[in-house]
Order: C-alpha cells, then sequence, then structure tokens
C-alpha cells in the first residue's frame, strides 16, 4: 500500500483481530462491538481477521465461537472472516523488503545469553549484541533495528499522545530462527494491507504499539499514513482483578446458554468504558450507533458487573412483545433445558402465563423453574418451602381443606379462585398473603411463582384438587 492521500478518510476501515486461543471473551466481545459501532456510525468497513499463526494454541472449534457469538451478538462483518494464516506469503515478502532494506538483522543469541548480558546492563531486554555481526539471514532469528535516538508517539484517541522513548525498546524479534514470522509483523503487515484507518482494541496491546509503527514506517516510508489508535480499558471483576478466565465467568457463550438476550448482552457490553452523555443506560442499538464516540471512551478500568448485566437483561425482557418473549424463551420449554416430557408441554397454558412469566424473570434460564407445576406430572416440591409454609400446622391444614372443598365447586377463573380463597382466609382468621403459602406450596412445589390464581387458573381444576389433597394427606401423614 502506498501512503494515503493526505486528510482523514472519511470512511474508516477497522478490523477485530481475535485470536483463537480461547472461548469467545466478554472483553473481545467489547472489543468487536466498539469496533462495528464505529464502522456503522461513520459508515465504514467492519473487518474480521482470524490471527490464527500460532498453530499450537489456536483450534478450529473456538474460530467457530467467535464466528457464532459475533452472529448472535449482531456484529456482522463487511469484510472476512480472513485467516491471517492464509497470508503467510505476504508476510514473507514483507519480512524480505524489510531484510533487504537493512531495517533488521540477524541474531543467534539464546535466551539465556541475552538474559545474563541483560543483568549487567543498564537498560533491559536485548542489548544489540548481534548488530554489528553481520550473520546470514537462514537459520537465524531476525530483530528488528531499533533508531538509538527519538521517540515514537502513539496518538491514542482515548489517552492522548503516548510517548515511547527508543531507549527503552529493544530490538524486538520479528521473525524466529525457525523462519516463523511473530504476531507483531504479521499483524501489521494484514493491518496495511486491509488499508486499515483506526485500530481499536485492548490496552494490553498499547506496549507493542510503538513496536507495531516502527516496522509500519519501515513497511511503507517515513511518510506515510498511520493508523489511528484507540486502546480500551481492561476489564475488571468485584475485586478489581483483571477478569480472568480460570477465575471468572468470561466465556460470552456462558451468558447466551444462562438465558441473557443478545440485545441486553450488546447494551452492556457498551458500558464498559463507555457511557452516554447524559448517563442514559438502556440504549436501543440505533441510539449506541448515534451517540457512541471513541473520544468519550474512559481510560480506567471497567468493572464487568454480572448484577447490573442481569438487571439489563430484565429490562429488556420486560419491553419484549409477549410473542417475542414466548419465542426468546423457547428454547428453554423442550428437554434438554426443561425438566418436564416434550409431550407434556401445552403451549396454550404457557401462553396464558407468559405475561406475568416475563415480568418476574431476569433470565430465560429461569423461565422452567416459574412452569414446571404446568408440565411436571406432580411438582418438584422444594422442601425447605414446604416445611416453611407448613410450619404452622393446624392453620395450613384448615386452610388447604378449606380450598379443597371450596375449589371443587367455585367457578374456575383466576378472580373466583381468588375470592373463593380469600372467604377460606377469613373463617381460618388468616390474612390472604399467608394463607397463600400452603396452597400455593402444594399446586406448585415452590414459594415464588408466578400470581397464584392465575396460576390455578391454568393449571385446570382437577390436578389443582388433586395437589391440594395430596398435600393435606402429607401433612396427616407427617404430623401421624
Ligand atoms: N490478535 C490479537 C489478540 O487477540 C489482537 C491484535 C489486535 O487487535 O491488534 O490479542
Amino acid at each position: 500500500m502506498t501512503a494515503a492521500p493526505s486528510g482523514a478518510p472519511a470512511r474508516p476501515r477497522v478490523r477485530f483481530a481475535p485470536s483463537p486461543t480461547g472461548y469467545f471473551h466478554v472483553g473481545s466481545a467489547r472489543t468487536a462491538l466498539f469496533n462495528w459501532l464505529f464502522a456503522r456510525q461513520r459508515g465504514g468497513t467492519f473487518v474480521l481477521r482470524i490471527e490464527d499463526t500460532d498453530a499450537e494454541r489456536n483450534r478450529e472449534e473456538w474460530v467457530t465461537g467467535i464466528v457464532s457469538a459475533m452472529a448472535w451478538l449482531g456484529l456482522d462483518p463487511d469484510e472476512g472472516p480472513y485467516r491471517q494464516s492464509a497470508r503467510a506469503g505476504d508476510h514473507e515478502r514483507a519480512v524480505d523488503r524489510l531484510w533487504e532494506s537493512g531495517a533488521l538483522y540477524a541474531c543467534d543469541c539464546t535466551r539465556e545469553q541475552v538474559e545474563a548480558r541483560a543483568k549487567a546492563n543498564a537498560t533491559p531486554g536485548y542489548d544489540g549484541f548481534c548488530r554489528p555481526r553481520g550473520l546470514d539471514r537462514a537459520g537465524h532469528a531476525l530483530r528488528f533495528r531499533v533508531p538509538d535516538e527519538g521517540t515514537t508517539v502513539v496518538h491514542d484517541l482515548v489517552r492522548g499522545d503516548v510517548r515511547f522513548p527508543h531507549g527503552a525498546i529493544e530490538d524486538f524479534v520479528v521473525v524466529k530462527s525457525n523462519g516463523q514470522p511473530l504476531f507483531v509483523l504479521a499483524n501489521v503487515v494484514d493491518d496495511i494491507d486491509m488499508a486499515i484507518t483506526h485500530v481499536i482494541r485492548g490496552e494490553d496491546l498499547l506496549p507493542s504499539t510503538p513496536k507495531a509503527l516502527l516496522l509500519w514506517r519501515a513497511l511503507e516510508g517515513a511518510g506515510a499514513t498511520l493508523p489511528a489508535f484507540a486502546h480500551l480499558p481492561m476489564l475488571v471483576n468485584e475485586k478489581r482483578q483483571k477478569l480472568s478466565k480460570r477465575r471468572d465467568p468470561v466465556a460470552v457463550e456462558l451468558y447466551r446458554e444462562e438465558g441473557y438476550l443478545p440485545d441486553a448482552m450488546r447494551n452492556y457490553l457498551a458500558l464498559l468504558g463507555w457511557s452516554h452523555p447524559e448517563g442514559r443506560e438502556i440504549l436501543p442499538l440505533e441510539e449506541l450507533v448515534d451517540r457512541f464516540r471513541l473520544e468519550d471512551v474512559n481510560h480506567s478500568p471497567a468493572f464487568f458487573d454480572v448484577t447490573k448485566l442481569r438487571h439489563v437483561n430484565a429490562e429488556y425482557l420486560r419491553a419484549m412483545a409477549v410473542e417475542a418473549f414466548e419465542e426468546a424463551a423457547r428454547p428453554w420449554t423442550e428437554p434438554p433445558l426443561a425438566p418436564w416430557p416434550a409431550e407434556n408441554f401445552d403451549p396454550g397454558a404457557f401462553r396464558a402465563l407468559a405475561p406475568l412469566v416475563q415480568e418476574r424473570v431476569s433470565l430465560l434460564s429461569e423461565v422452567p423453574a416459574m412452569v414446571d407445576f404446568l408440565f411436571l406430572d406432580e411438582p418438584v416440591v422444594d422442601e425447605r418451602s414446604w416445611r416453611e409454609a407448613t410450619k404452622d400446622r393446624e392453620a395450613a391444614q384448615a386452610v388447604l381443606a378449606g380450598v379443597a372443598a371450596a375449589f371443587r365447586s367455585c367457578p374456575w377463573t383466576a378472580a373466583d379462585i381468588h375470592a373463593a380463597t380469600t372467604a377460606v382466609a377469613e373463617s381460618v382468621g388468616r390474612k390472604l398473603g399467608r394463607a397463600q403459602a400452603p396452597v400455593r406450596v402444594a399446586v406448585t412445589g415452590r414459594s415464588v411463582g408466578p400470581p397464584l390464581f392465575e396460576s390455578l387458573e391454568v393449571l385446570g381444576r382437577p390436578r389443582a384438587l388433586a395437589r391440594v389433597e395430596a398435600a393435606l394427606a402429607r401433612l396427616g401423614a407427617d404430623s401421624a
């Protein structure tokens, strides 16, 4: 690529360049999102480039994981996925050019030798031992000759100008002794060839950025148009530790499986390091695209707060049209995610309760526990709830006996069941709220769930009665 014409390009080209070395991390998803938002906002191009040159650490399933998680989040690339490994020829040609121009030199120092000498040296890192030796290229590592004088300045849209004096940058390895170009080279060559104008990525890559710029200039000439950078703040957990694969739930896939909605996840990810100028947090996609600014990204670490993510998800769930909620919940209404046999599921019964369930769950994975009493032959009784609701055994017995009698004849609508239960509560001298507890546990097995009378209506009289009677029998047996 020759240097781009002067002036900022009107339509940026950005790239998301993950290395497929593990599950797709929420931090990577945030980087992908910020690139995508920037491209969409400016009518630019969003490129997906899989940096898969480290054959030992890469796995194909992780590439699939990246592509599918991005599709789930709606972060569609305009170009790619390109494979860095497919561009090995371009990387080698770039190395040839650098070698021929004298930007590189060969080095046969072992790591031990470098370390032993570094102890005695004033500056850390490689000491330039092989610079004057004129070794042959073949079979040797190749290092970049960093100028002794001067400074490389990284223009960062998030951090401002970050200065790296050359005296503090060692002559870094660009090609290993087996001829394999390293990440820093492949990354720059690809960015040049793909005409990338803005490099938006995690701040862990800031320290290697001056090396990238030195290479960029060596390849493109001193007057080359360099990309702008935006290094995004790292994500931390509640203890302010960097999010780690081992310690924290970081895989996007995990959130998808737990029943987070892609829109909620994307909305929350946008708030990791960026905030709306008026502090609004629930932001539809068009608004995110419209208001997002790299310049408004913060430097300080962003707390990945799962509680807040849940809250955002609950808001999105509540705001959905009920049909959309039913559709989103569908996988959780079928085995293996649902605990009932497939043939027991009654879509009409689910639909009847769906609006009430929708208001009460934060995650789609909470749906089965809200409605399993409808689709299991017998409710799974939560023993703690049972003990709690029947602590006053006599009162529980009186309520259950009263409703058993009333439920036999009252009209079977939520309003009538409500009225009948209220009458029973009065007759045994209990508040309705307390009187409901044993009925709820008898019928649903739990102490929390959708409103009781609607639940009973949908369950139907015969099953409701049978469960109340079974609970009465159990109370009798427990006391015997
Ligand atoms: N492949 C690098 C990584 O996953 C990212 C490179 C970049 O964005 O420049 O850490």
